[in-house]
């Protein structure tokens, strides 16, 4: 991996679309969630407004902006408000695209998902680590302290099913079909883009799968996800906010 001070207008010439990935990359990683019986309270992140600027400025140049991330569409639509008019969200991990206004659904998940929502629950809600379930549609998001081996193992009793720690929450994931990849495969599809068209950043072992599936992959942290370039994730700035000012530079010159 080579650092994003080496990245040239060379190895931006072919890209179209660059997608985001959100948590750890366009706002600083960590999700305030707390479950008390059957009431969730849930923390909306804000996107700073230089950051919004910015996309707003590489749409402006012709880019295509795609924002793939493992939240729900509601949250993303909260937090993008202002910019979703050329945007394509896509969320819960791959799983579905809401561009303008449409929803492109990229899997279903139900039979796979149906039976082992119960025993989670059951083993969860008693945990002394338990934090929450994120509302989602199509992938269970379980948010506790530290890891919870009884969560694991419910899982791994499902061959069709894994577990995706990332530091603060399990995503339930149907293996090897439901990632980041499949969304990106799908909004590909949707703007007519070839992978070399596609640049990617993410920060997370969840977006591995996405940044192998495009022709330029970033990544926000060396020790969790690997891409062609690399942004510092402890630096000055959030990875998102380096990796627009070094393209928006690059325009320019
Ligand atoms: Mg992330």
């Amino acid at each position: 991996m080579r650092p994003l001070s080496e990245f040239s207008k060379k190895d931006l010439a072919k890209i179209k679309m660059i997608v985001f990935d959100v948590d750890g990359v366009l706002v600083p990683r960590g999700t305030k969630i707390k479950q008390v019986g059957n009431t969730t309270t849930l923390n909306t992140k804000v996107i700073a407004s230089k950051q919004i600027e910015q996309i707003k400025k590489l749409h402006k140049l012709g880019f295509l902006i795609n924002i793939s991330s493992g939240r729900g569409l509601y949250m993303l639509q909260e937090m993008f408000r202002e910019i979703l008019p050329f945007v394509s969200l896509t969320y819960e991990c791959g799983s579905a695209t809401w561009y303008k206004g449409k929803i492109y659904q990229h899997i279903n998940s139900f039979e796979r998902n149906k039976n082992i929502f119960p025993k989670l629950k059951r083993v969860a809600l008693q945990h002394r680590d338990f934090k929450g379930f994120e509302p989602k549609e199509f992938i269970i998001t379980i948010h506790s302290k530290k890891r919870i081996k009884e969560i694991e193992n419910v899982v791994a009793q499902d061959k069709n099913l894994c577990t995706v720690w990332n530091g603060e929450a399990y995503d339930i994931l149907i293996k090897k079909i439901q990632t980041k990849a499949l969304g990106l495969k799908s909004a590909m599809k949707l703007f007519k883009l070839k992978k070399e068209n596609v640049m990617a950043i993410g920060d997370n072992y969840n977006d591995q799968e996405l940044l192998e599936a495009s022709g330029m992959p970033i990544s926000a942290d060396k020790t969790r996800a690997k891409g062609k370039f690399y942004v510092p994730l402890s630096g000055k700035f959030l990875p998102a906010d380096a990796l627009m000012m070094k393209i928006l530079a690059l325009k320019k010159s």
